[in-house]
């Protein structure tokens, strides 16, 4: 059976590698994989969603959720695979492909278990992960409800395939995105002191910003503060009367979170009125940090080292990832498991070692069989 079975996911993650779709456009995905569940009479839940399907094996309660992003990006692939992406500039450079293949996987392996199960599992193969609005949209169409605790993965590519990292508290970064607009009054350039230079300001603003890491929290706190965009004037001679800027903050708690937002806006408002400007700071909230449940980490790693798995201490990174939107309706945690490629995520030439897949699947099945036992017993 199994080894049908890594015949069948080779054949799921080469189609869904070959025909990537970006976030809420993935129809053909969603049609794939809902074929590939039907085929296995796994129970799909029709909840509305555009995109992504949501199913479901076993019955009753306690319900554990495991979630599969399912969306590519806009990269042209570089590799020299044998089964590369088909659509120009659209790419699995996530390897969300994998982890949808690896949820299918375990999806099989659970059908085959159906009767022995505690409770019931639910399947989220999500879409729109790369621009964070996937995870919402599940939660609002009620993907969630009656769950008790979820799980997902990411593979990560600075692993070997035996390798599984995960860590408690704060697993991603807070991903925040800022514009600020400066405002002067425009001049000659040869006569600065008749206007006030909106540039200048933007400098010192730009500078000023970065002692937050170092002056304003602590040293064992992450914080960054990237500038990524600075557009002002349109010739030589004149000082423009307005500087547009934009960037991002990463941060790991919800408590230095708010303490950056809140010294951002004094420092670029101060430093503008001290030069005779002003400055406005507008702040887009993203998807907060991964902020994963000590028991379930632990819990997580106890079934890989059962199925093999040399457990990786993971240091948390300042990448955002929508699962956090899960982790504040229910307890559970996320995982890493090695993918081994020499490329990082988002390069066009990121390739996964497609032998993790089945021990992948079968983690996965195992932890799911496990987690159902362990939230009966703790009725
Ligand atoms: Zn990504
Ligand atoms: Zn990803």
């Amino acid at each position: 059976m199994n080894s049908s079975l890594a015949d069948t996911l080779r054949e799921l993650f080469t189609t869904l590698h070959q025909h990537p779709e970006l976030s809420n456009q993935e129809f053909e995905t969603t049609k794939t994989l809902r074929a590939y569940l039907e085929k296995a009479h796994i129970r799909i839940l029709e909840l509305g969603a555009k995109t992504g399907v949501i199913a479901e094996i076993g019955t009753g309660s306690p319900v554990l959720a495991l979630r599969a992003d399912i969306d590519a990006l806009p990269i042209n692939e570089q590799t020299n695979c044998a089964y590369l992406s088909k659509t120009p500039d659209v790419m699995h450079a996530c390897g969300h492909d994998v982890h949808a293949t690896i949820l299918m996987g375990a999806a099989y392996l659970l059908k085959q278990q159906e009767k022995h199960l505690k409770g019931t599992v639910r399947l989220l193969f999500q879409p729109a992960e790369e621009n964070f609005t996937g995870a919402l949209q599940f939660i609002d169409i009620g993907a969630l409800n009656g769950v008790d605790a979820i799980l997902g993965l990411h593979n990560n590519p600075n692993l070997t395939i035996n390798q599984m990292a995960s860590r408690a508290g704060a697993f991603s970064a807070n991903v925040d995105r800022i514009e600020i607009t400066v405002t002067g009054v425009g001049a000659h350039a040869a006569r600065p002191e008749s206007g006030v230079d909106p540039i200048v300001i933007g400098a010192q603003i730009i500078s000023a910003i970065q002692t937050i890491s170092s002056r304003t929290v602590s040293g064992l706190d992450a914080v960054i503060v990237s500038i990524t965009k600075f557009q002002g004037g349109n010739t030589w001679n004149v000082i423009p009367e307005k500087v547009e800027m934009e960037g991002t903050v990463r941060t790991l708690t919800p408590e230095i979170r708010a303490k950056v937002k809140q010294q951002l806006a004094t420092i670029i408002e101060n430093i503008a009125i001290a030069m005779g400007g002003k400055a406005e700071l507008r702040w887009f909230d993203g998807p907060p940090s991964i902020i994963n449940v000590a028991e379930w980490v632990e819990f997580a790693q106890k079934v890989a080292k059962q199925v093999g798995y040399d457990i990786i201490d993971f240091k948390p990174q300042l990448g955002g990832e929508d699962f956090a939107h899960y982790l504040h309706h229910l307890p559970g945690a996320f995982i890493n498991l090695g993918s081994q490629s020499s490329y990082s995520l988002h390069h066009p030439k990121f390739q996964i070692n497609q032998d993790m897949i089945m021990p992948a699947a079968n983690y996965l099945s195992q932890l799911a069989q496990q987690a159902l036992i362990q939230l009966a017993q703790n009725r």
